[in-house]
């Protein structure tokens, strides 16, 4: 047994278990991703036992010549990652990297022109009971009705009418490419900061497969851990020196006390690898993925069922899929897809009429897959897996009895085949319990 193992079998034998249910099942919330082990490895190391305060160079604490070069390399490699001048890598989450922002930039009771959580904005773009929706007023912007994607001339107008300090582009739930340049147009229209949150896309855009909001944006935030494939943890980059000076000491000591250097370390391994030709041929599969499984969604027969793809389709990694025209809700469409082995998350879909805790939509991602060597081959036949087990759900009665147990069974069997074919960490037999 290992040494977590023996001093603490209860936590040891829940990693173990989750180690099981991700290698075991397919993980296709677009969110998420497997990280290297060497992330991981940089991760568990001693640099957790280090304090921090302060920057390269100028801390508040004695022996931190090796963590200095850790957040170094992080700044360095992220910078020519993303073509940026300056960067942030100590916020703890994305979350903390958009408090940040708004914490140099803005102050309290200015106005923040962000997309509505309902639209799939995220909470930290101003959701009522979020620190952003607290402490700024808030003007949000939504999707067209008949096209379900954001229309740059409402987003103007309110920018007129409001008057914000800020405008947040970026997205939690949105399939489309945003156009950064009209976005930084309007901000400059009315005095306001730019900030673009490409947590989603990040890796996209590092792989240079996606617009970079960087030359646009006055600052851009970012998690690590989504299609970027790095530790849970955020980043900000900006080309402006004052900006980056602001921005510096709202993220210490304005909202954290001492840098995750362990992590830091992990992003910095993440950066490596993201500059490399196998991260963007990756990206590539997550991109090819994502359009497959819109296409196949969409061509086959759950559309006679209520079951669409929003917008028609996806530039990035990955697809809502709307019911709110099936019998099919999205909490009872997440449990099927449960059922046989693939963790999705309901997700609202624009204007949904039903409550938050069941949703009209499902939001499917590639990245986790892609990281598991998923080829298009592999995600033709997941994109059918999916249909056939929505179909099933949705054509038993009212749905409330779910899926025929047998349909169940088969395609759990075609989920573990997957599974079975592409083997995640394969090399590392407990990697959580060491
Ligand atoms: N920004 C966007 C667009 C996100 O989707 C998310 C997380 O889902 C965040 C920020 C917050 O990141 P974290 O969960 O690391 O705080």
């Amino acid at each position: 047994s290992t040494p977590l193992g023996q001093l603490d079998p209860e936590i040891a034998g829940l990693i173990d278990a989750e180690l099981a249910r991700q290698r075991e099942g397919l993980e296709m919330i677009a969110s998420e991703n497997h990280t290297a082990s060497a992330v991981m490895a940089a991760q568990g190391s001693v640099l957790t036992n280090k304090y921090a305060e302060g920057y390269p160079g100028r801390r508040y604490y004695g022996g931190c010549e090796h963590v200095d070069e850790v957040e170094r390399l992080a700044i360095a490699r992220v910078k020519s990652l993303f073509d940026a001048e300056f960067a942030n890598v100590q916020p703890h989450s994305g979350a903390q990297a958009n408090a940040s922002v708004m914490h140099a930039l803005i102050r309290p009771g200015d106005t923040v022109l962000g997309l509505d959580l309902a639209a799939g904005g995220h909470l930290t773009h101003g959701m009522k009971i979020n620190f952003s929706g607290r402490l700024y007023n808030i003007a949000a912007y939504g999707v067209r009705e008949d096209t379900n994607c954001i229309d740059m001339a409402e987003v103007d107008r309110l920018a007129q009418e409001h008057q914000p300090k800020l405008i947040v582009a970026g997205w939690s739930a949105y399939s489309r490419q945003l156009d950064f340049a009209e976005f930084r147009r309007i901000a400059d229209s009315v005095g306001a900061y730019l900030m673009v949150d490409m947590a989603h896309f990040a890796g996209l855009v590092a792989a240079g497969l996606h617009p970079s909001p960087v030359p646009h944006a006055h600052v851009v935030t970012s998690t690590t851990h989504k299609t970027l494939g790095g530790p849970r943890g955020g980043i900000i980059l900006t080309n402006d020196a004052d900006i980056a000076k602001k921005v510096n000491s709202a993220v210490f000591p304005g909202q954290q006390g001492g840098p995750l250097e362990h992590v830091i370390a992990g992003k910095a391994v993440a950066f490596g690898l993201a500059a490399s030709e196998t991260f963007v041929e990756k990206q590539q599969r997550t991109l090819t993925g994502a359009a497959e499984l819109a296409r196949r969604l969409g061509e086959s027969d759950v559309a006679d069922l209520g079951i669409t793809v929003l917008t028609g389709g996806t530039d990035v990694h990955l697809v809502l899929v709307d019911l709110r025209n099936s019998v099919l809700d999205g909490g009872q469409a997440e449990d099927l897809l449960a059922s046989i082995g693939i963790t999705v998350n309901r997700n609202a879909v624009p204007n949904d009429p039903r409550p938050p805790m069941v949703t009209s939509g499902l939001r499917i991602g590639t990245p986790a897959l892609a990281s598991r060597g998923f080829g298009s081959a592999a995600f033709a036949e997941v994109a059918d897996i999916i249909a056939e087990v929505l179909k099933a759900g949705a054509a038993e009665a009212g749905a409330e009895s779910g899926a025929e147990p047998q349909v169940i069974a088969e395609l759990s069997d075609r989920v573990s085949a997957l599974a079975t074919a592409h083997p995640l960490y394969p090399t590392m037999n407990e990697i959580g319990a060491r």
